[in-house]
């Protein structure tokens, strides 16, 4: 996953730098707050965005950018939900990039959504190298993917500004104290929120739809 970083010269970041930019103000002008998931496969972003959707629907339009190498699977879980989605295949990529978000933009109608969540593809790499044009990035790492994770992919979590630890009620199971992989954030990043989640736990997903909610004001102001 790595190779196609290592042959892509600087030219790509800042050409893909310029039209995130492009992204972000569109997005701005239309009053759109616009959240990028980051997460390994498995991690339970589908799940978090799920939970989300479901709980801001009825107050704020909501539309999703499912992105995966075949987006379709995530996107018809969104479209159950009735809000736009828009899959963004990227092919053979293991990321969404600006382009791609600019063409899914293209089928939204940016002046009735008030929160745009961008599912990105599974992968703890390649995603913190592309800006979409989002203004809140948030990386979502789940219990089961091992306590020494964190520090394994240190720059998406110094580059994120929200971190959700999920799957918290499996931790015993897989032998994860998710205290500890906390502290493995803070240490590579101490400013970053760092919220547990499971989605059987009602109570434990109120704080990531805070954020949100959160975003969404500030957005418009209010
Ligand atoms: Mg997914
Ligand atoms: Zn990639």
């Amino acid at each position: 996953m790595l190779m196609h970083v290592i042959n892509m010269g600087h030219d790509v970041f800042r050409a893909n730098d310029k039209l995130a930019e492009k992204n972000r103000k569109l997005l701005e002008k239309h009053e759109v707050f616009a959240v990028n998931v980051m997460g390994a496969i498995g991690s339970g972003k589908t799940t978090l965005i799920e939970e989300a959707v479901k709980a801001l629907k009825d107050r704020y339009r909501i539309a999703v950018i499912a992105g995966d190498v075949i987006a379709e699977m995530d996107a018809s879980r969104f479209r159950k939900l009735g809000v736009p989605t828009v899959p963004a295949n990227t092919g053979k990529e293991c990321h969404l990039d600006a382009k791609l978000v600019e063409k899914a933009l293209e089928e939204l109608d940016l002046e009735n959504i008030d929160l745009l969540i961008i599912e990105n593809v599974g992968n703890l790499i390649c995603p913190v190298d592309f800006k979409l044009g989002e203004e809140l990035r948030v990386v979502a790492v789940s219990v089961s993917e091992g306590d020494d994770i964190i520090l394994k992919h240190p720059m998406i979590f110094k580059t994120s500004e929200l971190a959700v630890i999920n799957k918290v009620d499996i931790a015993k199971a897989v032998d994860v104290n998710p205290e500890t992989m906390k502290r493995d954030i803070l240490i590579l990043n101490p400013e970053i929120p760092v919220l547990l989640t499971s989605k059987h736990d009602k109570e434990s997903l109120k704080a990531w739809i805070g954020y949100l909610e959160e975003g969404i004001k500030d957005m418009k102001g209010i």
